[in-house]
């Protein structure tokens, strides 16, 4: 088993790969089987791979778009009713309606912008899924491993039930703001977006982030918070806990504007499946390397642990996100937790997860 780091920084080189095995215990024949199968496994991994960049590509472009417009009518119609308010007598009532009209556009374009991630995100799925379940299936009899197919099953799995689950909810959105159960959705505080912009860089739209606190009408299933495309609910999250919760769910806003709707069932997967899903400390036990492999809950609670656990190096004091200060991360911070140093591998995934995101068109506003 070989891994190729940073493969996608050498995207458009070429590659030469030199085959030689190292292990021969099957024998010239079987052996030679063995390693035909793991290669057929992992083409068809890569092309699944260069699939899913594309359509995600061209899919969080078109979104970022119809999302921006979405955030832009949002202000535009709070401004209006701001404008108004002042209007002896009916000034309150009409920055009330002007929120409302505001709300529901918003939450229509919303809608509309999760149909084009539930189409895209379908389309990208299962053509992925098809690459890897046929050349998974293939390579993984001759050399069996089951990997690549188990891959393309989840692909398929994920595609569609995130896609499905993704409309839904954008759906409850908008029921929401039609009823007005949404009322104190808002954009991020100049606070949190600095927090946040400092985790994160420049890999989120943090103009179309909005914020819900407290209730939130058909959502108001359970008490804890979640996140739907670019909205987070925080519901009644306490003060202590706000800012990593934050950390926490703006991580799957990030996952939702880079990979998808599908990222929803994935998540959801994760909390019915995997035991102790948020874990990702067992999750590196058990054999996963980089943050990438990680369930998307696990991915999540990296960047709140190392905003809580992270720090510069004593004496300076420990003061929360200060492990996130440079870019790339310095060589003068440490993340300590549950007893073990993890500062390599949060330093390899912020790196990963703050990427170049220079094309997309709401970050030159
Ligand atoms: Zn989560």
């Amino acid at each position: 088993m070989y891994e190729l780091r940073d493969l996608a920084a050498l995207q458009g080189q070429r590659i030469h790969f030199l085959w030689q095995r190292d292990e021969d215990s099957d024998g010239p024949v079987l052996g030679f089987f063995r390693d035909l199968g793991s290669g057929v496994s992992q083409a068809a991994d890569a092309v699944a791979g260069a699939v899913e960049a594309v359509v995600n590509a061209v899919e969080e472009v078109v979104t970022d778009v119809i999302e921006t417009v979405a955030t832009a009518a949002r202000s535009l119609f709070d401004w209006l009713g701001g404008a108004l308010s002042g209007i002896p007598l009916i000034g309150g009532a009409l920055q009330a309606v002007f929120h409302w009209i505001g709300g529901v556009i918003g939450g229509f374009l919303d809608l509309v912008a999760s149909l084009v991630k539930a189409i895209l995100g379908i389309v990208g799925g299962v053509v992925a899924g098809v690459v890897r379940l046929v050349g998974g299936a293939i390579g993984g009899l001759l050399s069996w491993d089951g990997r690549t197919f188990v891959k393309g099953f989840n692909d398929v799995v994920g595609g569609v039930s995130g896609a499905l689950i993704g409309v839904v909810l954008k759906l409850g959105s908008l029921v929401n703001a039609v009823f007005g159960q949404e009322w104190s959705s808002r954009p991020l505080t100049p606070a949190e977006r600095d927090l946040l912009r400092r985790i994160y860089r420049g890999s989120i739209a943090f103009y179309n982030v909005r914020v819900v606190d407290g209730a939130s009408g058909v959502f108001s299933v359970n008490d804890d918070p979640f996140t739907v495309g670019n909205t987070i609910y925080m519901k009644s999250t306490p003060p202590a806990d706000y800012l990593g919760i934050l950390v926490h769910e703006c991580c799957h806003v990030w996952q939702y504007q880079n990979m998808g709707s599908r990222y929803l069932g994935d998540a959801a997967g994760a909390q019915a499946f995997v035991p102790d899903a948020y874990n990702w400390q067992a999750a590196l036990d058990a054999g996963a390397r980089r943050w990438q492999d990680l369930n998307r809950e696990a991915q999540a609670e990296v960047f709140r642990d190392a905003y809580r656990f992270g720090r510069k190096r004593p004496p300076a004091p420990a003061v929360p996100g200060d492990f996130f200060l440079d870019d790339p991360v310095g060589d003068d911070v440490s993340f300590v937790a549950g007893g073990r140093d993890n500062t390599d591998f949060a330093r390899a995934s912020t790196a990963w997860v703050r990427g170049d995101w220079s094309w997309r068109p709401s970050s030159w506003l």
